[in-house]
């Protein structure tokens, strides 16, 4: 397997500079002395970033839309230094792209604020036509989350499950992770059928324990299992966090253990790059096992270092 194509949206983040990461633009101050670091991040990027990073010779596609402000070039700039397929990051000539920040309070506390409800990413299915559909149709695993879900328009969610029936058609691989974001829906039921419909489609599911407790009340791991018996998946790779990863797929069932992190600094990426990793050794052959090893491994490397993509001579001085 050599294409992927990941759909989500990428945002402008503006960071205190006290909690930057490496990778950031030069500091700039408010007028109230506030120190910011600018940088790029959203979950489905980060998967992407690490995804190619690991796996050099595979295609990553980013399917997402961004403006055709400055924000919007240096971002699409970015891309290209992950070496990021850019065939599918569309431009809009009126939309922007979504913005947040990340605040520390004086206990060291995180907050982020969003500025994303009308952003350049929310309006991608306009961009989906036939031609692109046959492009995409051409990879092999195709990869969303809840939050691209909670982006994508309401209006447009028809039209995104008829192009998610094209690519299963097609033979294409559907990957999802849960990624449930409450402040992206309207209630809990919207997201609810939102996210069946996405089990119903997918054939590898990789959701976090906690994402699933959140939305479907569901903490334990067996609970989840029985959850996805009525439904007919390939993969199934339960994050339970630091305790291990369940998983059962055609080589049966096996739980895998990590090794934990104590020193753990930001876990704002991890489970975007455990998918990155995951899916990466999968494309390139390794079995389920050896690929949740590989994905726990990098997720822990991930959570001792600041802000969602690790600087990256740091991360090839460890995964390379
Ligand atoms: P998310 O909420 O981002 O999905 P999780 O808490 O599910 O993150 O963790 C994702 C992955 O990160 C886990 O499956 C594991 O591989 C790794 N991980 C998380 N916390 C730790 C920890 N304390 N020590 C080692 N690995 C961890």
């Amino acid at each position: 397997m050599n294409n992927i194509y990941l759909l989500g949206e990428c945002m402008i983040e503006l960071m205190s500079a006290n909690n930057s990461q490496a990778s950031t633009k030069p500091t700039c101050k408010s007028p109230t002395g506030n120190q910011l670091t600018q940088g790029f991040a959203g979950d489905v990027f980060n998967t992407a970033v690490y995804l190619k990073r690991l796996f050099a010779d595979k295609k990553v596609h980013l399917v997402t839309a961004v403006g055709d402000d400055n924000f919007s070039d240096d971002m699409v700039d970015y891309f290209e230094q992950e070496a990021l397929t850019t065939d599918c990051v569309f431009r809009s000539s009126e939309k922007l792209p979504g913005l947040y920040s990340i605040q520390l309070d004086e206990f060291g506390e995180r907050s982020f604020t969003y500025w994303r409800s009308d952003s350049a990413a929310r309006y991608v299915m306009n961009f989906i036509d036939q031609q692109v559909t046959n492009d995409i149709s051409k990879g092999d695993i195709f990869f969303f989350s809840g939050i691209s879900l909670g982006v994508i328009l309401p209006q447009h969610r028809a039209q995104f499950w008829s192009f998610i029936d094209t690519l299963k058609q097609a033979g294409v691989t559907i990957a999802f992770d849960l990624n449930y974001r409450p402040k992206l829906w309207a209630n809990k039921e919207e997201a609810k059928t939102q996210f069946k419909q996405a089990f119903d489609s997918a054939d590898v599911l990789l959701p976090g324990v906690d994402d699933f407790a959140a939305i479907f009340g569901l903490d334990a791991v067996e609970d989840i299992i029985a959850f996805f018996n009525d439904y007919d998946f390939q993969e199934l790779v339960i994050k339970n966090g630091e305790q291990n990863v369940f998983c059962i797929s055609e080589e049966g069932q096996e739980v895998v253990d990590v090794t934990l992190v104590t020193n753990v600094v930001d876990t704002t990426s991890a489970g975007d790059s455990f998918n990155g990793a995951y899916l990466g050794a999968r494309m390139a052959g390794s079995s389920v096992a050896q690929a949740v090893d590989l994905a726990n491994q990098v997720a822990g490397f991930v959570i001792q270092h600041k802000g969602a993509i690790v600087d990256k001579a740091a991360f090839s001085s460890r995964f390379n």
